[in-house]
């Protein structure tokens, strides 16, 4: 079996925020995530803007510590490091982010973005850094003459090329890339997802792919972890979750991805309603309001992640959901 490279033990973020001159309020923005992340395997996060997929990144980043569970990785603890555990994570996982611009400092020449992670963090000469950068620019698909270009003369695309060849240049395990593909055009995205697969392979990364895409999720992931309101409510195989998802949630996030699922379309209910305030989750399921199953229960006992038919799924009636979905196909 293949080694874990990063678990989350019931992850949770809040933080305070003000309500007015003299309040205070607790945001929920993660509310207890857990999974385990191997080698060579995708996780991909999904769902709606505001469900604490940011957040969640910036954890396992080791940006912000969580206000409570643990965080390991390769099996040691990573929840509160030490300024010298935390050097020697901070190469272990790197970060892609949807904006490469903003993570690029528009000032600095490709060769210099690549190389200063090696400046900082090895004792590299100035030789063996521009050998390992022009390396690592051919490996993503950049041509020699970029290393001297600032990063304002590439395309969106490219961009995302020399943020990835950034990444890597520490070889990390992990990567958390958080919607790595969703400011580009759908034949680019295609170019950047073959490229990260084939990077995946060679240096048998690790990768939590956030997206709010099923269309791209389906393009990447092993695994999918669905989340609603700062939980996940079902963690599946990728083909189990496109062939019958249990949770209502992901019914309407699939049939609000037509692309992904024709035959369905229209068969399944799309999301009506607002995600509600992490500030006050509702009660029972955060989903109840919005569901097309909920029963009086829902209102008052929160499901908890249960085994249905090989995936877990976080839904009181997600027999009767699944049933619903087969008389539906
Ligand atoms: P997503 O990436 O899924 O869109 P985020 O993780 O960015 O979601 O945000 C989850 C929730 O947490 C949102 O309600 C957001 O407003 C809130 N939030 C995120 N970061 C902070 C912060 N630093 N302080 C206060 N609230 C935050
Ligand atoms: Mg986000």
């Amino acid at each position: 079996m293949t080694a874990t490279v990063m678990e989350a033990r019931d992850l949770v973020q809040t933080y305070a925020v003000r309500q007015g001159p003299f309040q205070h309020a607790a945001l929920h923005a993660v509310r207890g995530v857990s999974f385990e992340l191997r080698a060579g395997e995708t996780l991909a996060v999904v769902g709606e803007s505001g469900c604490g997929k940011s957040t969640l990144a910036r954890m396992l980043t080791l940006v912000e510590p969580p206000s409570e569970g643990r965080l390991l990785i390769d099996g040691r603890d990573a929840t509160r490091p030490t300024r010298a555990e935390l050097r020697r994570l901070r190469r272990e996982v790197q970060m892609v982010f949807q904006d490469p611009y903003g993570s690029l400092n528009p000032r600095k020449k490709v060769g210099a973005i690549l190389q200063e992670p090696l400046v900082i963090n090895t004792r590299m000469s100035a030789n063996e850094r521009r050998k390992a950068a022009r390396e690592m620019m051919e490996r993503v698909g950049l041509r020699p003459e970029h290393y001297d270009r600032y990063p304002h003369m590439f395309s969106g695309g490219q961009r995302q090329r020399i943020a990835i060849a950034r990444a890597l240049m520490l070889r990390p395990h992990i990567i958390v890339l958080d919607e790595p593909v969703s400011a580009l055009d759908v034949s680019v995205q295609a170019q950047v997802l073959n490229l990260l697969n084939d990077l995946q392979q060679e240096f048998e990364l690790a990768y939590l792919f956030i997206s709010h895409d099923l269309s791209v999720v389906r393009h990447v992931a092993d695994q999918v972890m669905v989340m609603y309101l700062g939980r996940p409510v079902e963690v599946a195989h990728r083909d189990d979750l496109f062939a019958a998802p249990r949770h209502p949630y992901t019914q309407a996030l699939l049939a609000a991805t037509p692309a992904v699922n024709p035959e369905h379309r229209g068969q399944r209910r799309a999301l009506s309603g607002e995600l509600p305030s992490p500030i006050a989750p509702p009660p029972g399921c955060a989903f109840h309001k919005r569901c097309p199953f909920a029963v009086e229960r829902c209102t008052s006992e929160r499901p908890e992640l249960r085994l249905v038919e090989g995936a877990e799924v976080a839904c009181h009636r997600a027999e009767e959901v699944l049933e619903a979905e087969r008389k539906s196909a």
